[in-house]
């Protein structure tokens, strides 16, 4: 079986290979472990092998493990904390307040709140937008068509910094990475980052131009416990 340092180690090296052939350099392609479904003590073996950006999907559940990792010591050098899953109206303080990075900002309502909720004493909230690129009826993510106008009026909210943009494909449409891509080039100013590639394919989003790639399972394995849904509802 497999350790979290020898998958940690696999997928680095993945990366680094998808990066060469892409022609592009391994440093731009920053990982981020979802950690999501896994326990904090995990999340601080990963820590104290270096990696810094983790990803999480559901509130209750991460602020709960950023309490116990603070407790563990890790707020010296800081781990940076991505928001990776839907957003709820009545989350928007807590996100604001306790992450760094949000990947899915998909409508201006939300965007509005984060960025009235960023606390003054923080840098503008780094935000990115996510784009439903298959178009599917249930997924969560803005129009392709509708991207340039979100991203216009999040440029107007002085507490939010607009990084790029973000996409879950449709399952085996690794096409879509491609999509993003292009449709970010379409924007003026083009954005510099793009949020893309999970365990199962973030070698061709590299190859499209990934510079953040989300990947759980393959960093650490199956998820452990249930992710916390009960915080989406409430
Ligand atoms: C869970 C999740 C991931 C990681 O999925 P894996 O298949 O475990 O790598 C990436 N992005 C988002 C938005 C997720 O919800």
């Amino acid at each position: 079986m497999n350790s979290l340092s020898d998958r940690y180690d696999a997928v680095r090296a993945r990366i680094a290979e998808a990066a060469q052939q892409g022609k592009r350099s391994a440093t731009d392609v920053r990982l981020l472990a979802v950690s999501k479904g896994q326990p904090a003590d995990a999340l601080g073996a990963l820590a104290t092998l270096g990696q810094r950006d983790f990803a999480e999907s559901y509130v209750q559940e991460a602020l709960a493990k950023q309490v116990m990792l603070a407790e563990a010591g890790w707020l010296a050098p800081p781990l940076i904390w991505h928001f990776i899953g839907p957003i709820q109206s009545n989350k928007t303080r807590a996100i604001a307040t306790h992450f760094s990075w949000v990947h899915s900002v998909d409508r201006a309502k939300i965007a509005q709140r984060l960025n009235d909720h960023r606390p003054d004493d923080l840098p503008p909230l780094k935000i990115l937008i996510e784009v439903n690129m298959d178009r599917e009826g249930t997924k969560a993510g803005v129009d392709p068509d509708a991207v340039a106008d979100l991203a216009a009026f999040c440029r107007t909210l002085p507490r939010l910094q607009l990084m790029g943009l973000m996409t879950i494909p449709a399952p085996g449409s690794t096409g879509a990475f491609a999509r993003l891509a292009a449709l970010n080039v379409q924007l003026n100013p083009v954005l510099p980052e793009l949020s893309m590639g999970m365990s199962d394919d973030f070698e061709a989003a590299i190859m499209a131009g990934s510079t953040q790639v989300r990947i759980g399972s393959a960093v650490f394995g199956a998820r452990r416990m249930t992710p916390n849904r009960a915080t989406f509802n409430g």
